[in-house]
């Protein structure tokens, strides 16, 4: 019996001393010390002994079966340690590896469009409005001296919603009814409202369903066609250089009178005519005139009292001359391959 438990002690702990993993170390203690396995049957060897002899080989199978336990022990603990630290060694994250750039992106074009346009008009004192894009008729229309039947509307296709009385503002003139309205024809107003409006276009390189326009108001007393005359000035000197000329051609709109047509002088050329400037030498790119005394007496001002000049233009406009950009419609696309591609050299 002895060397029996001798032999095969031997047996297991070589097999012990060469196994690598916990998979092996299971394998081999399921060969060894399962019910039906060589140390089950030195168990079962005692029931042919003396009771003298099964307490004494009953204690030697004891300890023998508790050392090879003990060894599968150490092994197991050994091996699972090992795998635990392979696992973090794997899972481990490497901080010092680059991480994924994102790109933080810079305002549109029009986005600087209007806010150096803003930033100019707050020095001149202006303040800086916004209003709702479903207007009511009422305000894009019939207070801007444009009634149901009056033939100007037609030139305007206009997003109407299921109320009649609802629509896509097509300017955002409604924004300055609403800051007179509130004013009450007492207080003076300085205003520009940027904004996006929305007309039934034929879209092309120079049109869009939508765009962004900068309207400005002034209301004051005294106010004269001269003073838009060197705001306008101002303005084309502040965004395109001190270079730049401000011209006025005669022009109509319902809720001005008189009305012009602004012109800047071509950037692209010395005036002897380019693609960009026809006719010869001059740009327009904004509209305005004296506030209509119909438009004022609507909106609450006295035009015995009160004078004022309106303008507007698109910001979209001022952004493709600016950034020279061939095609109005890159701004809206999203396409970058459309902005990247052209010589986006500001002009000034
Ligand atoms: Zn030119």
């Amino acid at each position: 019996m002895k060397e029996k438990i001798k032999s095969l002690k031997n047996e297991i702990e070589l097999e012990l001393n060469s196994v690598k993993n916990l998979k092996d170390l299971n394998e081999i203690k399921n060969k060894y010390l399962s019910k039906k396995g060589p140390v089950s049957e030195l168990s079962n060897g005692l029931r042919d002994l003396s009771i003298d002899d099964k307490k004494v080989y009953g204690k030697l199978i004891t300890d023998f079966k508790n050392d090879i336990n003990n060894q599968f022990n150490i092994l197991k603990d050994k091996f699972e340690t090992e795998e635990l630290n392979k696992k973090l060694e794997n899972e481990k994250i490497d901080i010092s590896m680059p991480g994924v750039n994102i790109g933080t992106g810079s305002p549109s074009f029009v986005e600087k469009v209007i806010d150096d346009a803003s930033d100019f008009f707050i020095s001149l004192g202006y303040d800086i409005y916004e209003g709702p894009e479903i207007e009511l008729d009422k305000y894009n229309f019939e207070m801007l001296n444009l009634p149901k039947d009056h033939p100007a509307r037609d030139a305007q296709d206009t997003y109407y919603l299921k109320d009649e009385d609802l629509l896509l503002r097509s300017q955002t003139s409604p924004v300055q009814v609403r800051v007179m309205l509130n004013g009450k024809g007492e207080t003076p107003i300085r205003m520009i409202c940027p904004g996006k409006v929305y007309r039934r276009e034929d879209i092309d390189a120079t049109h869009e369903q939508e765009f962004t326009q900068i309207e400005g108001l002034v209301i004051d007393k005294n106010i004269s066609l001269s003073d838009l005359k060197g705001t306008f000035d101002a303005f084309v000197k502040h965004t395109f250089g001190e270079n730049t000329e401000a011209r006025f051609r005669p022009s109509y709109y319902p809720f001005t009178e008189p009305s012009v047509e602004m012109d800047m002088s071509c950037i692209y050329c010395d005036g002897s005519g380019c693609s960009m400037c026809k006719p010869k030498g001059w740009i327009t790119i904004s509209g305005g005139g004296m506030v209509h005394p119909n438009v004022l007496r609507m909106c609450g001002y006295d035009p015995d009292k009160w004078q004022g000049f309106a303008f507007g233009m698109a910001a979209e406009r001022i952004a493709m001359l600016k950034y020279n950009m061939p095609d109005m419609r890159s701004m809206h696309e999203n396409d970058l391959r459309e902005t990247i591609n052209f010589d986006r050299k500001e002009v000034k």
